[in-house]
């Protein structure tokens, strides 16, 4: 007990460093280092892309928001790895994961009307960033030392399923991250000092809140839900604006290029309209209606692997494996990043009785997000059929363990360990 105690102790003192913080220029204590920051956010760059239906297809647009998130990245204080990435949701969001990882959504891009005002949501997450918010909210959150283990045996691949439990708990939480009132000024303020030093005209945050308000509740942006708009903060900005010098020459308000990417996109968004309403019917448990607008979403831009995704997941549930894995062979060939085809991919191929080549899929969906359960029990499904017994039984309790009970796989696992174990140990 004493040795615990004093275990814990040395733990705290160790892990409470002492950072620099380049925003302040002051020396601040914060249990959350920077190496832990980022490789929190590296873990969770997966579900964030799963959550979101994938990365967007075009290698153009996504460049393009690249561009312009490496040219405010020059002006901030945190020198960080950062990373930016435009996914496939239509919904009108922009987010950021701890250590610097942010996201565009597509959806986004369709509201936007000029570069100033993406650079103006880009500066804003970038400025959370740089507050170090999201370090803030897990310490306040989660015991440092929880979230230290997690991470620990995360990195180390052991297995537990009480921490993978947490992975998606924890995961879910900084994916729907609301921040505090004041934090929202701080953003405000730094993302348009962010924007302004990179040389775009700083009104543009100001244009996309009236942007967003316009859409009015029925269409309300998820970003405005993430970052709440009371009337003060539209004001607070407008009496922030008014200390910058707005005739300096040169400042950026729109570009040739920001519009050739929004036509670019523009093209194919019935595409994405037709792949959310296809989403919705898929969770009304009305596949065939759903697989019509999935087909005519495919057809419009056959590349949209969202779209081929959700097709995926109703051949799988009609059981046609084949044009399953199809498709979601096709969606991992745009983004190998996307963990819905890999569990597909891997338990068609399950279903066509091609083990070896299912366990690679699976596997690869196992390390995206590891908290997920259907995946150890089509692992043990493959490695029981290859006659490994002793990985598939490990495969099938961690199945059970991260199970919520309600999968329809449970009876069946259950009865496999049993008879597995019984061929193993006796
Ligand atoms: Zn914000």
């Amino acid at each position: 007990m004493k040795k615990l105690f004093i275990f814990v102790w040395l733990f705290i003192l160790v892990s409470c460093a002492k950072t620099y913080d380049p925003l302040t220029g002051k020396h601040v204590y914060t249990l959350l280092p920077e190496e832990k920051e980022l490789e929190l956010g590296e873990l969770y760059v997966p579900l964030a892309i799963d959550q979101n239906d994938g990365r967007y297809p075009d290698k153009e647009v996504q460049q393009y928001v690249v561009s312009i998130g490496k040219k405010i990245e020059k002006v901030v204080p945190r020198k960080l790895p950062y990373e930016f990435f435009v996914v496939n949701s239509p919904i009108v969001n922009a987010f950021a994961l701890p250590g610097g990882k942010i996201f565009v959504n597509i959806g986004l891009l369709y509201v936007l009307e000029n570069e100033s005002q993406l650079a103006g949501v880009i500066g804003h997450e970038l400025a959370h960033v740089n507050a170090r918010h999201h370090a803030r909210f897990l310490e306040k959150q989660y015991g440092i030392a929880i979230l230290f283990n997690i991470l620990a045996i995360l990195l180390a691949n052991q297995k537990s399923a009480d921490i993978f439990l947490q992975f998606g708990k924890i995961g879910a939480q900084l994916l729907t991250l609301k921040y505090s009132r004041d934090q929202e000024r701080e953003a405000d303020r730094l993302g348009v000092k962010f924007a302004y030093e990179a040389g775009y005209d700083p009104t543009g945050l100001l244009e996309t809140f009236l942007i967003f308000k316009k859409l009015g509740n029925t269409n309300a942006p998820e970003w405005l839900l993430t970052h709440p708009l009371p009337e003060n903060r539209y004001k607070e900005i407008k009496k922030l604006l008014s200390k910058y010098d707005l005739s300096k020459k040169h400042l950026i308000k729109d570009t040739k290029q920001f519009h050739y990417i929004k036509n670019k996109v523009l093209k194919y968004k019935k595409s994405y309209d037709l792949m959310k309403e296809a989403k919705t019917l898929i969770s009304k448990k009305k596949y065939n209606q759903s697989l019509n607008l999935l087909n005519q979403s495919i057809k419009i831009y056959p590349q949209n692997n969202a779209s081929l995704t959700y097709r995926a997941i109703i051949y799988t549930i009609k059981r046609d494996y084949k044009k399953a894995y199809k498709d979601a062979k096709k969606a991992l060939e745009i983004d190998p990043m996307f963990f819905k085809p890999h569990l597909i991919a891997g338990i068609s191929l399950n279903r066509l009785k091609n083990y070896r080549e299912s366990l690679t899929y699976l596997e690869k969906a196992k390390e995206l997000i590891p908290s997920f359960p259907d995946t150890y029990y089509y692992l043990g499904l493959d490695y029981e059929y290859l006659g490994d017994y002793k990985k598939a039984i490990e495969n099938y309790q961690m199945a059970l363990k991260l199970s919520d009970g309600k999968r329809g796989w449970e009876a069946d696992a259950k009865r496999r360990l049993i008879r597995l174990k019984k061929l193993l140990y006796y």
